[in-house]
């Protein structure tokens, strides 16, 4: 049977193999093996197996199943599924079923594609480890006793452990980039409006975008291809048609001018062996043919401090609707006010609650300017700096994330630590800009390093095809289990 997305489907497609068996397959392959990782919260084999019937009777009957005929998919729980739980990793929605699907699951659907379960994340994506999970913590599938990365731990770990061979996440600081880069996978964000948000639980509205995992660029770009493109059901959503980036992905690097973003790629967070597989990759690039330049980006020294202001606003507001009369979680009180507190403090872990709290004081009246009007001003300067670079570059490069996947509670008590994992991945959130993370080769202890690209807003085709360009020349990480 097939391991690649393309691979399923093109064998579905011509009626070589069946998609049932290919998601009962993979179906088994969480049950036998996601106890020790934890990557998935829950999953639907009734509902799965009925889906993929209907792809097979559709290639039985000689219709188009679509191009991810019969590929099985995880679901970030922050996405909505009609009728199927959706918890965003919080106690607080324990047992919500949504009254929709969100766009990006009609789109696979419609695709061909059979969601096989929700994929388990930090509490409403704020994380970068998993361990934010109200569940349960994930392990690394290269390393049980090493994070994911976060806050889409659970996709990440999902198609590194070769349960799924693609998954949804979303990115609002680093979330698909950072976990695939700690897990060996690809990871991709798309330009901030280019994939629907539409039945995404919103954490922080003006960041968080939709896009893949999988275990190599094509599979990654099928997906996107895909979920990619307007809809009017997402005011942010841009109307521009979508420019297919699988077509472009031999084109090589053959003449691309590289730009190596200096703050992003040096100083005394970044660990020797993640610098060493980023020169590594670069060296490999300039013999494929690529131009290797130095960039700077000045301001994303504050890109962190800026991403810390307005991502807590952003959620303060959003999570303001769990009072628990709309949606989960009630806690009964005398009156609606001690129930709406009672609700929000049982219902939130503690890192939700720091948020909530940080962003409320960054937008109170006698603080906004300082705060947040000041990090949007911030927000301007990043936006500047990577016009300037792209004047120089076709693409920026650094590493995903300045270290390999640290231990289970390394962090936990040290949430400034934790918030550098995406030191590097933040400047293109505040940008709106595309990116994308792919394995550079492993470190010492055998953990996966990730090379991050980013490129300029709806430069996809190209993002993809400098990815494909450098996968070409440093392979894939097979994946673990
Ligand atoms: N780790 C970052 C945070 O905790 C980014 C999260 C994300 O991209 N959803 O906010």
């Amino acid at each position: 049977m097939p391991a690649t997305a393309r691979g399923i489907a093109s064998a579905v497609r011509s009626g070589d193999v069946s998609a049932v068996d290919v998601v009962a397959a993979a179906l088994r392959r969480v049950e036998a093996g996601d106890a020790a990782i934890g990557s998935f919260l829950r999953t639907y084999a009734d509902t799965a197996l009925e889906r993929a019937g209907r792809v097979d009777a559709a290639v039985a009957e000689g219709r188009d199943p679509g191009p991810l005929a019969g590929v099985p998919v995880g679901l970030k729980d922050v996405l909505t599924t009609e009728g199927i739980e959706t918890t965003c990793g919080s106690r607080i929605l324990e047992g919500w079923q949504p009254p929709y699907d969100a766009t990006v699951v009609q789109r696979l659907r419609d695709a061909g594609a059979v969601d096989v379960g929700k994929t388990n994340c930090d509490e409403f994506a704020m994380g970068s480890s998993n361990e934010n999970s109200a569940y349960r913590p994930v392990a690394n599938p290269h390393d049980r006793s090493r994070v994911p990365g976060g806050s889409s731990g659970g996709s990440a770990a999902a198609v590194a452990a070769g349960f799924v061979p693609v998954a949804l996440g979303s990115d609002t600081g680093g979330s698909i980039r950072q976990p695939a880069s700690l897990c060996g996978t690809v990871g991709m964000k798309p330009t901030y409006g280019r994939v629907s948000r539409y039945g995404l639980v919103a954490f922080a509205s003006s960041l968080d975008q939709i896009g893949p995992f999988a275990l190599d660029v094509a599979d990654a770009a099928l997906v996107y291809d895909v979920i990619a493109g307007h809809d009017p059901m997402d005011a942010t959503s841009i109307p521009h048609p979508v420019e297919p980036v699988t077509g472009g992905l031999d084109r090589g690097l053959d003449g691309l001018t590289l730009g190596v973003v200096e703050e992003l790629s040096s100083g005394a967070g970044f660990e020797a062996e993640v610098l060493d597989r980023f020169r590594a990759a670069l060296a490999e690039a300039e013999r494929a043919g690529a131009r290797v330049v130095d960039v700077s980006l000045p301001s994303t020294a504050y890109a962190l401090s800026a991403y810390y202001l307005i991502a807590p606003a952003e959620c303060s507001s959003n999570l303001a609707r769990f009072d628990g009369v709309r949606y989960g979680l009630r806690v009964g009180a005398d009156d609606v006010e001690a129930m709406n507190r009672a609700t929000r403090a049982a219902g939130f872990g503690p890192e939700v609650k720091r948020r909530v709290m940080l962003g409320t004081y960054a937008l109170s009246a006698g603080y906004y300017d300082a705060y947040y009007g000041q990090a949007q001003r911030v927000r301007t300067l990043v936006i500047d700096d990577f016009a300037a670079a792209y004047e120089r570059a076709d693409v920026l490069v650094s590493p995903t994330s300045p270290t390999v996947a640290f231990a289970l509670g390394e962090r936990t008590q040290d949430p400034i630590a934790m918030y550098l994992s995406d030191v590097c991945t933040i400047p293109s959130n505040l940008a709106g800009h595309p990116a994308i993370s792919i394995w550079c080769g492993d470190g010492a202890a055998g953990l996966p390093v990730g090379l991050h690209l980013m490129a300029p807003a709806l430069a996809e085709p190209l993002l993809f095809q400098a990815a494909a360009g450098f996968e070409a020349v440093l392979g894939t990480k097979a994946a673990a289990v």
